[in-house]
């Protein structure tokens, strides 16, 4: 399987690509063109097309949760190219109307809109089989006592307002020989409630054989020390912390596991 890093909110030198706070990650496995998040705008559109990759043939699109910087691009995917047939997967509550700090950060286009672009939509808690090994997760039990304890900001219901935990939140995982590779988004579910999931598509005991994608280790209230145990206990391979990870957080990461920086039009092989 190969990854190419699409949009996030680092670039890399001399590549001259464009970077958003955002995620957007292209999945090249045997024949199938996989499509995980969109970014914020464009941007992923414009750097996909520096880098010669066709966006206009995906197998699929899946989304790891509603959030905007995740979504945002699906608008400006579905009018530049008629994906007409190509499924999308996510879980139901990715079109839900959400605010945080008084900003609309939901998905910005809705369930109709999709359909009336003819995409095929999924809508599933449950872990749903993408491609050769690779797995949507579904709805992430959250076990850990010390991951998604906050919420992030409301969902506007039907005249009230409720704490959103961002049930949504999902992530990949390629189920490699050494154990699952994981690709996630923001990990609002945390990151360690994602290995243990994706863990459990096996029927031995494994250690995740990597992970690239969002940790969601970026303010004091994070549990970054507790997390930096888990990875260590459960991680046998390199870590690509992006997206929502601080410079701190990353320190701290690279202090005690194998952590390579990544952005965006870096490629990633995994066997
Ligand atoms: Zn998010
Ligand atoms: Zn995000």
């Amino acid at each position: 399987m190969k990854l190419t890093v699409l949009c996030d909110n680092h670039t890399v030198i001399d590549r001259y690509l464009l970077g958003e706070p955002a995620l957007s990650i292209y999945i090249e496995n045997g024949r199938d063109r996989i499509l995980f998040d969109t970014g914020y705008s464009d941007v992923f559109i414009q750097n996909a097309m520096t880098l010669g990759i066709d966006l206009s043939h995906l197998s699929a699109i899946v989304i790891s949760h509603g959030h905007n910087d995740h979504t945002g691009g699906l608008f400006h995917l579905l009018n530049r190219f008629d994906l007409s047939g190509t499924r999308l997967i996510a879980h139901p509550d990715i079109f839900q109307k959400r605010i945080y700090d008084g900003l609309d950060v939901g998905c910005p286009i809705s369930r109709a809109f999709c359909e009336e672009k003819g995409l095929i939509i999924t809508e599933t808690r449950d872990p749903v089989k993408l491609s050769e090994n690779l797995y949507y997760l579904g709805e992430i039990p959250r076990q850990t006592a010390f991951e998604s304890r906050f919420p992030t900001g409301e969902i506007i219901g039907r005249g009230n307002r409720i704490p959103d935990y961002v049930m949504d939140d999902s992530a990949l995982a390629y189920l490699s020989e050494e154990g699952p590779f994981v690709i996630t988004g923001c990990s609002h579910s945390g990151i360690c409630n994602i290995l243990l999931a994706a863990v459990s598509l096996y029927d031995r005991r494994v250690k995740a054989s990597g992970i690239i994608g969002g940790f969601h280790l970026l303010q004091e209230s994070d549990p970054l020390e507790e997390t930096v145990r888990f990875l260590k206990d459960h991680t046998c391979g390199t870590l690509y912390p992006c997206h929502c990870v601080s410079l701190r957080a990353k320190c701290r990461l690279m202090q005690e596991l194998p952590v390579r920086e990544i952005g965006t039009g870096e490629v990633i092989e995994v066997q």
